[in-house]
C-alpha cells in the first residue's frame, strides 16, 4: 500500500472507524459546508421531514463519508451504506430502497461509478418516492409502482463532472470539499492523537500535518506511522523530531511526496524533458494505471504546482525540477 494513497487500505479501516467524527463539533475545518448542512438538518427535524438528498464532491479522504454519518446521527435516523460499483442491477438497487426505515441516510459512496443505466431508477425514487418495478416477464410483464419511505439519499463522488445533469440536479444540496488547509491538518492530527492517546508535541503534529498534503485520511495515516516509530525509538512521545526521522524512513518527503509521486515527476522531467507528455504515456512509463494517476497521484501534484495539464499532455513546472534537485531546462529554442 501507498503510504501517501488518499483511498482507504485495509489496514486504516479499523482506525478510520475509530477517528471517524461523530457530530458536526468534532468535523474539523470545512466551516461553511458545516454550517449549512447543520442548518438544514435542524430544518428538516424542525419540520418533521426528510433532509433533501445530499451531494458530496471531493477528492478521497477529505471526510465525505464522515459528513454522511453525522448528518444521519444528527437527524437520529438509520445510515444505511452502499457504493456505486455494488449496484449492478436495478433490482440491487430495490433492494436498498425498499428495506429503508422512513428517514433513513441511504449512503451511495463513488456515485459516479454507477452503471449509467441504473441512475434513471434514481430519478422517481428522489423526486416522488416511487419506484417502478416489473413483474412477470413476457406477454404478462408489467409495471407496478411501489411506494418507498421518505429518506434522504447522500451522494459522494470525486469527480462531478461525471455525473449526468439530470441525476446532479436532484441533489437539493449540493457541496464541494476542498483540501484542508494547514492549521486545520495539524488540529486533526491533535485530535487523533487524543483519541489513540498518543502523547505529541506541537511541532511533531505540524510536521505531520505539513506532509498530509491536504488530506485528513493521510494525516491520520502519517500519525499512526510516526507514533509506531516514535514507540520503538524515541520513547513514545512524537516530538519534530520523530515526526521527521519517521517521515524520512517512510521516503515522505518535505512537500508531503512519496516515492511514487517523485518517480511520476522524474519521468516528466527526464525521460520526457519536461513534457508534454500524453496522459497514457506517462502512466505506461511508471507502471500504474491511467486512472489511478489521474484521481490519486496527479491532483495533489497540479495543486503544489509540479504538474501542469496543457492540450498537449502534462508538464514539469520549474518548481519540480527544483524539487528533485535537477537543473531547470534550457528554455526552447526559436
Ligand atoms: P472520504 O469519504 O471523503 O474518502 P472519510 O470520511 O472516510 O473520507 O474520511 C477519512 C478519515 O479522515 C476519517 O476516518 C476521519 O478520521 C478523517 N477525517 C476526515 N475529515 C475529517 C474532519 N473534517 N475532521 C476530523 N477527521 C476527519
Amino acid at each position: 500500500d501507498r503510504i501517501q494513497s488518499p483511498d482507504v487500505s485495509v489496514e486504516d479501516d479499523e482506525l478510520e472507524r475509530s477517528l471517524r467524527p461523530r457530530a458536526f463539533g468534532d468535523f474539523v475545518g470545512q466551516r461553511a459546508v458545516k454550517e449549512q448542512l447543520s442548518v438544514a438538518v435542524e430544518a428538516a427535524i424542525a419540520r418533521g421531514e426528510a433532509l433533501d438528498h445530499v451531494l458530496l464532491a471531493g477528492p478521497p479522504g477529505l471526510g465525505k463519508t464522515s459528513l454522511a454519518q453525522i448528518i444521519a446521527t444528527e437527524l437520529d435516523a438509520p445510515f444505511v451504506q452502499t457504493a456505486g460499483p455494488a449496484l449492478e442491477r436495478k433490482g440491487d438497487i430495490a433492494a436498498f430502497l425498499t428495506a429503508l426505515e422512513p428517514g433513513s441516510v441511504f449512503f451511495v459512496d463513488e456515485l459516479h461509478r454507477l452503471p449509467r443505466a441504473l441512475e434513471e431508477t434514481f430519478y422517481p425514487a428522489m423526486e416522488d418516492r416511487q419506484l417502478p418495478i416489473t413483474v412477470g416477464t413476457g406477454a404478462g410483464a408489467r409495471v407496478v409502482t411501489l411506494d418507498l419511505p421518505p429518506f434522504t439519499l447522500v451522494g459522494a463522488t470525486t469527480r462531478t463532472g461525471l455525473l449526468t445533469t439530470p441525476l446532479r440536479d436532484r441533489f437539493g444540496l449540493q457541496h464541494r470539499l476542498d483540501p484542508y488547509d494547514h492549521d486545520d491538518l495539524a488540529a486533526i492530527v491533535r485530535r487523533s492523537a487524543a483519541i489513540l492517546q498518543v502523547e505529541i508535541e506541537h511541532q511533531g503534529a505540524e510536521a505531520i500535518a505539513a506532509r498530509s498534503r491536504g488530506t485528513p485520511r493521510v494525516a491520520n495515516r502519517l500519525l499512526r506511522r510516526v507514533r509506531d516509530f516514535a514507540e520503538v525509538r524515541m520513547g513514545g512521545v512524537v516530538t519534530r523530531e520523530a515526526a521527521d526521522a519517521a517521515l524520512r524512513m517512510l521516503e515522505v518527503d518535505d512537500e508531503g511526496l512519496d516515492r511514487l509521486d517523485r518517480e511520476i515527476l522524474r519521468s516528466v522531467c527526464v525521460t520526457f524533458a519536461g513534457g508534454p507528455v500524453g496522459l497514457s504515456t506517462l502512466a505506461a512509463a511508471v507502471g500504474e494505471e491511467q486512472d489511478t494517476i489521474e484521481d490519486v497521484y496527479e491532483p495533489y501534484l497540479l495543486q503544489r504546482g509540479f504538474l501542469q495539464r496543457t492540450p498537449r499532455g502534462r508538464c514539469a513546472t520549474a518548481r519540480a525540477f527544483t524539487h528533485l534537485g535537477l537543473p531547470a531546462p534550457a528554455p526552447e529554442q526559436g
